[in-house]
């Protein structure tokens, strides 16, 4: 199972209180978006209810429902289809879920799969559960920042560090696919240690080859475009929604990144377009830093309901113009 790669250090603390059977009632999992949390978070219950010898065992009868996604004793909060945010009511639900006794198990358990999807109503709600949990009770909290969970939250919550899969980690999955060097170069560039969301773009990779490639290569065109081609470059990528917005941006800081890493001419694919080292060396290192150093602020100041269009635009305006 690829989401469980890495994060070995985290996974004997929390088998060794998996054997124990002494979890605490709350635990923050924190690190970058992608990286797997949600998947040692199932394993963490599945090795806490696990009835099997070594935990989790994967086939005794807890193991199986956990697997088909259907255990009664485990229940996962996120927006509902549609949704951005988790509503009060679902909160609600899940307390009432949280506070009955176990149906098999030892344990109940909730996961939260992004704290940043609860509103202050909704956290505020969850807080008098966890005040007074009950003695079976298991909350997973997961989120990118400290910033995403109210400070009381935090403070009832053991913290779980979660950093970035090593290239040692992830290379060998992206060589696997035997895709076009640039391809390659593209995905490790683009989401380096997160590896869920490098197994979704590789599993997209199956159906729609070299896209990643041609959108890469469609924005380092944007540096030889006056505005109004800019604009029209933006236009044509159908930005409405805030979700593609914020993907767009990530997309941008790691296409800057990968403009970096290029400047090692002996990193470079061999399949790169000579347009590309050209634009890299006119692009300064110092304009590569500040405009990355503007789009992860834009990106932290990305919220669903303001007006990103403009912002995205303003941001791609700045770009400096570069003939190639
Ligand atoms: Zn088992």
């Amino acid at each position: 199972m690829t989401e469980l790669l890495g994060h070995d250090h985290v996974k004997q603390h929390l088998a060794r209180i998996a054997v124990a059977q002494s979890p605490a009632h709350a635990y923050l999992f924190l690190g970058p978006a992608a990286v797997g949390k949600y998947g040692v978070a199932r394993w963490f219950v599945q090795s806490l209810l696990c009835t099997g010898e070594a935990r989790p065992c994967g086939v005794c009868k807890s193991c199986r429902t956990l697997a088909d996604a259907n255990h009664p004793d485990l229940q996962v909060l996120q927006p509902l289809d549609g949704k951005t945010t988790i509503a009060v009511e679902q909160v609600r639900t899940a307390i009432s879920f949280f506070n009955t006794r176990p149906y098999a198990g030892a344990f109940k358990a909730l996961i939260i799969r992004d704290g940043r999807h609860l509103g202050t109503e909704a956290q505020n709600a969850l807080l008098k559960t966890l005040e007074e949990p009950p003695p079976f009770g298991l909350i997973l909290m997961l989120a990118e920042r400290e910033e995403d969970v109210l400070e009381t939250i935090l403070s009832r919550c053991q913290t779980v560090r979660f950093g970035l899969l090593s290239d040692t980690e992830i290379l060998p999955l992206i060589a696997a696919r035997e895709l076009p060097p640039l391809e390659a170069f593209l995905l490790k560039h683009r989401y380096g240690g997160r590896i869920g969301a490098l197994t979704a773009a590789l599993a997209e990779t199956e159906t729609g080859s070299a896209t990643r490639t041609e959108a890469f290569l469609g924005w380092a065109r944007q540096f030889a475009e006056a505005p109004h081609g800019r604009l029209r470059y933006l236009a044509g990528m159908g930005l409405s929604e805030y979700e593609p917005a914020r993907a767009l941006l990530a997309d941008w800081i790691a296409y800057l990144k990968v403009l970096n890493a290029l400047r090692d001419a002996s990193a470079a694919p061999p399949d790169l377009p000579d347009s590309l080292p050209r634009l890299m060396r006119a692009l300064s290192v110092r304009d590569n830093m500040r405009l990355t150093a503007d789009l992860l602020q834009l990106q932290s100041e990305l919220k669903p309901g303001m007006n990103y269009l403009l912002q995205v635009e303003q941001a791609l305006l700045s770009f400096p113009m570069i003939e190639v």
